[in-house]
């Protein structure tokens, strides 16, 4: 079995194990989220040894020049020693604003101490003091604050410690941004499609704003769902939205988020579709609008998968 090393740290990779989870065993102070490869926050340096290129998938170009992986994604067959990747990596960041936008949701102002660049509907991995690492989509507009909307999870353990004993000041980290939800001016006619479930919401209203001051011409349909009706929370401020046709719609009342979708947009070829939130619904989603006609190069989607 190949042996990994990081700082003190020495283990054997058991077979058909990452090398995060030979790391986490072994008491390695790792942050990590996803264990999927994408939120990038148990990132590390191969001091020696050789990692797949599948465990730099999707790394900058200059991370992967540094050796960086990802440990969640690295099956390496031979030995390896690792170590921290640099500083520069993450973004040092301060709460300046925690806001209730509900009973259910937390609206969280950072303002990063270095530039921070970055697309309205991009996530970042947000990490606590302690490690823990958790990925949420950014609302504001590139300039701004980064801003998150964040569901409060009973016993969640970053929502929970959001909800009570996150302070403005505190300092956090960030990492990112990563995806490809984010709007994009070529071709200003076309119809958007924005669907999203819950915090789903938080990357559209960032793309729907984005869309509008970039110029875009053709109509942009927000469609946004929610169990009851507390869940429509920013209901007030999406009726004010100037150049955005926003539908609130109710699962009990309406039905199902796909159904209202397909019964307003029965023919979805030539839309461009965002659709962010609940996994099962984004990825339902996903494919109706495929199997109706829309290309799949036109969906852009974030599931919001739990962390592993
Ligand atoms: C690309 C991406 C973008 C994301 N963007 C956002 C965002 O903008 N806003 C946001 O609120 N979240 C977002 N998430 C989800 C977020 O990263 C966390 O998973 C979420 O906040 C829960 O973390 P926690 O530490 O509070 O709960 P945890 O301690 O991780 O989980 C606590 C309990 O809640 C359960 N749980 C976790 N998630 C859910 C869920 N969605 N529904 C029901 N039960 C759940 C867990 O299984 C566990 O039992 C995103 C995820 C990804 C991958």
């Amino acid at each position: 079995m190949p042996t990994v090393r990081y700082g003190a740290i020495a283990c054997e990779r058991h077979e058909n194990e990452s090398t995060l989870d030979a790391l986490l065993r072994s008491g390695a102070p790792v942050s990590y989220s996803c264990k999927a490869g994408t939120c990038g926050s148990c990132m590390v340096r191969v001091v020696d040894g050789s990692a797949p290129a599948r465990a730099q998938a999707g790394l900058k170009d200059s991370w992967k020049a540094r050796g960086y992986v990802l440990a969640c994604v690295c099956h390496a067959e031979g030995d390896l020693t690792l170590a921290p990747v640099d500083a520069d990596t993450q973004v040092a960041a301060r709460i300046v604003a925690l806001d209730a936008l509900s009973a259910e949701v937390m609206r969280v102002r950072l303002a990063c101490d270095s530039g921070f660049d970055f697309s309205a509907g991009q996530y970042v991995t947000l990490i606590r003091p302690d490690g823990l690492a958790r990925s949420y989509s950014i609302a504001s507009l590139p300039g701004e604050d980064l801003e998150l909307h964040i569901r409060l999870l009973p016993n969640g353990r970053m929502s929970e410690w959001v909800r009570t004993a996150a302070r403005v000041g505190e300092a956090v980290r960030v990492l990112g941004p990563n995806g490809d939800c984010f709007y994009t001016p070529g071709r200003p006619e076309q119809p958007l499609l924005l669907v999203g479930t819950g915090t789903g919401l938080a990357p559209l209203y960032g793309i729907a704003r984005d869309a509008v001051r970039q110029g875009h011409t053709g109509p942009i349909h927000l469609i946004h769902g929610a169990v009851r009706a507390e869940g429509l929370y920013l209901d007030e401020t999406l009726r004010a939205l100037g150049g955005v046709h926003y539908k609130p719609t109710l699962l009990h009342a309406d039905g199902p988020v796909d159904q209202v979708v397909l019964g307003l947009f029965p023919k979805p070829a030539g839309m461009r579709a965002f659709l962010c939130g609940d996994p099962a619904i984004v990825q339902t989603l996903k494919k109706k609008l495929f199997l109706q006609g829309l290309d799949l190069r036109d969906i852009h989607a974030d599931a919001f998968l739990p962390a592993a």
